[in-house]
């Protein structure tokens, strides 16, 4: 054999060696879904650029770890990228705003992210007062389109989560005093279910399931659009939005206020106590919102200019610029930019039906001696939604899988790691003492927690109800019995 020919057969031999070893490392799961989605549909693989601004979540702690991320575009997409995944065993998570935060998340590996961000639509149909909005549309999203028609409804402070996402956990917010809780005002959700058929559901269209999907509803299947009853909004679309500053040593006669006064149901108060740079001090804000007139709104939280403040702002505003206006943020448009990593943060929360003076201001020292003694704690804070609640406890427990009806109000700690390192043993373990004192002088019989502001270490009783769970247990079994919904608070069963 002349030395050409063997050389020309080294490099076939090579050749064919290469295309067998890109053979086996080729991931059948893409060629799955470049075979079946449709023409707007997109295929992203680690090293993409839109891959990494795909998979960014508010938090990156605990975050998912992903392969491959479908972008669906349609019902049909949706479709084919369960089929796929289901096909070559990949486990996959559906996501859109990408604000839930789940400790268990970081257990789902080498998965494929369905992304929905295409589903974003916002359609008013203002004379029946309806609204049906994408599985991805965002509160924002809401808001606007609402705001234009006259309308309202009640949604989140954070301009950036999901309003179904927020709709499957019950969904607090300002306007619930109102008009009930985000679920309540939901009328029906198309679902895709595992198997991949489409189910209307509603109250009178597959009502167990429609109570299961109020509260637990991210472990049954994907809601491809859900439709809500809207509603007129007062003063021609505006509200009154006031905040305040207050020093430390005025919590105790906050708290003692908010035990004191009856809420009107126009009126949502959210609070953060938090370190303040100015102030180089930890201090209270608090954020006021009536839903009316600007004169009967001043006389609603008059009481809170009662106790000694450091500062104050009080303004008429249109109803949907109220994200970028709260908390002196005075039309701060960065507020609306969503899919932004927040850092490594934790979300815990205590829903409590009663306000022990003492324990709120014991639990407002421990976030301060936190962030004083761990600088690196300093971007963290406790929250609460106190939203007025007549028109969520004027509903019986049984009408939601959500069962904290009662509640008068919530806590959250959003608890920020500035580095890399620290744990929570580092730290005392003042998180978890935090929610302790809570919910030890919560009036609860035990833990009690909206999933939204959960972070999984919680028995599932802490988030559905002990009476809750075997009912959902059942729907669990009968609409997923494979789990292929379960990386997101999943049913035990
Ligand atoms: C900054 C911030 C502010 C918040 N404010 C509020 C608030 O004011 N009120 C409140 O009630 N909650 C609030 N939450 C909690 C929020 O409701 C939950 O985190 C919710 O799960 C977020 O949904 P998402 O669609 O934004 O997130 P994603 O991470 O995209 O979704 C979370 C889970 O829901 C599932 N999911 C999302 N959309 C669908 C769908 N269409 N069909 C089926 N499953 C779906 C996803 O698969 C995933 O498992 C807040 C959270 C953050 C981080």
């Amino acid at each position: 054999m002349s030395s050409l020919v063997f050389l020309a057969l080294l490099a076939l031999g090579s050749t064919v060696s290469h295309a067998a070893s890109i053979l086996q490392t080729r991931d059948t799961l893409v060629d799955c879904l470049n075979s079946s989605l449709s023409s707007h549909g997109s295929v992203r693989v680690s090293g993409d650029a839109v891959f990494t601004s795909d998979t960014i979540r508010f938090s990156s702690a605990f975050a998912p770890g992903f392969r491959v991320v479908a972008e669906v575009a349609n019902e049909h997409d949706v479709r084919a990228s369960i089929t796929c995944a289901k096909r070559t065993s990949t486990p996959f998570l559906f996501t859109g705003p990408r604000h839930g935060f789940y400790e268990g998340f970081g257990k789902l590996q080498n998965a494929l992210e369905i992304y929905t961000g295409a589903f974003w639509h916002v359609d008013i149909d203002a004379p029946s007062n309806t609204m049906t909005t994408g599985g991805a549309a965002v509160f924002k999203n809401v808001s606007g389109a609402l705001q234009a028609v006259g309308k309202n409804i009640p949604v989140g402070g954070g301009p950036c989560v999901g309003m179904v996402g927020a709709t499957l956990g019950a969904g607090i917010g300002r306007l619930q005093g109102l008009y009930g809780l985000i679920a309540d005002s939901l009328l029906s959700v198309r679902l895709m279910l595992p198997d991949t058929t489409v189910l209307e559901v509603s109250k009178k269209s597959n009502p167990e399931l429609f109570w299961g999907l109020r509260g637990a509803g991210f472990n049954f299947g994907y809601v491809l659009n859900a439709t809500y009853r809207v509603y007129d909004a007062p003063a021609h679309g505006t509200n009154l939005n006031a905040d305040f500053e207050y020093p430390l040593n005025s919590t105790r006669a906050f708290y003692q206020a908010l035990h004191d006064n009856k809420m009107p149901a126009p009126l949502c108060l959210s609070t953060s106590v938090g370190f303040s740079a100015v102030q180089n001090a930890t201090t209270l804000r608090i954020n006021a919102v009536y839903a009316g007139p600007e004169a009967e709104g001043r006389k609603a939280v008059a009481f809170l200019q009662r106790i000694p403040l450091i500062r104050q702002n009080l303004t008429q505003i249109p109803w949907n610029t109220i994200p970028e206006n709260s908390f002196f943020s005075l039309g701060n448009q960065r507020i609306n930019t969503c899919g932004i990593n927040a850092g490594k943060r934790v979300v815990r929360g205590v829903a409590f039906n009663k306000i022990d003076v003492n324990t709120h201001v014991k639990m407002t020292h421990q976030l301060d001696y936190m962030v004083n003694t761990y600088p690196q704690m300093r971007a963290s804070s406790n929250a609460m939604y106190f939203c007025a609640t007549q028109a969520v406890a004027n509903k019986s427990k049984d009408e939601t899988a959500y069962p904290w009806r009662q509640a008068i109000g919530h806590h959250t700690w959003g608890i920020v790691y500035g580095d890399a390192n620290t744990t929570d043993a580092d730290i005392e373990n003042i998180p978890k003492k935090m929610r302790d004192t809570i919910a030890a002088s919560a009036g609860t019989a035990y833990l009690n927690t909206y999933i939204g502001f959960s972070d999984g270490d919680e028995p599932a009783k802490s988030i559905w109800s002990a009476e809750h769970l075997p009912r959902l247990a059942k729907l669990k079994k009968r609409y997923d019995p494979d789990g292929l919904f379960s990386h997101y608070h999943p049913i035990p069963v």
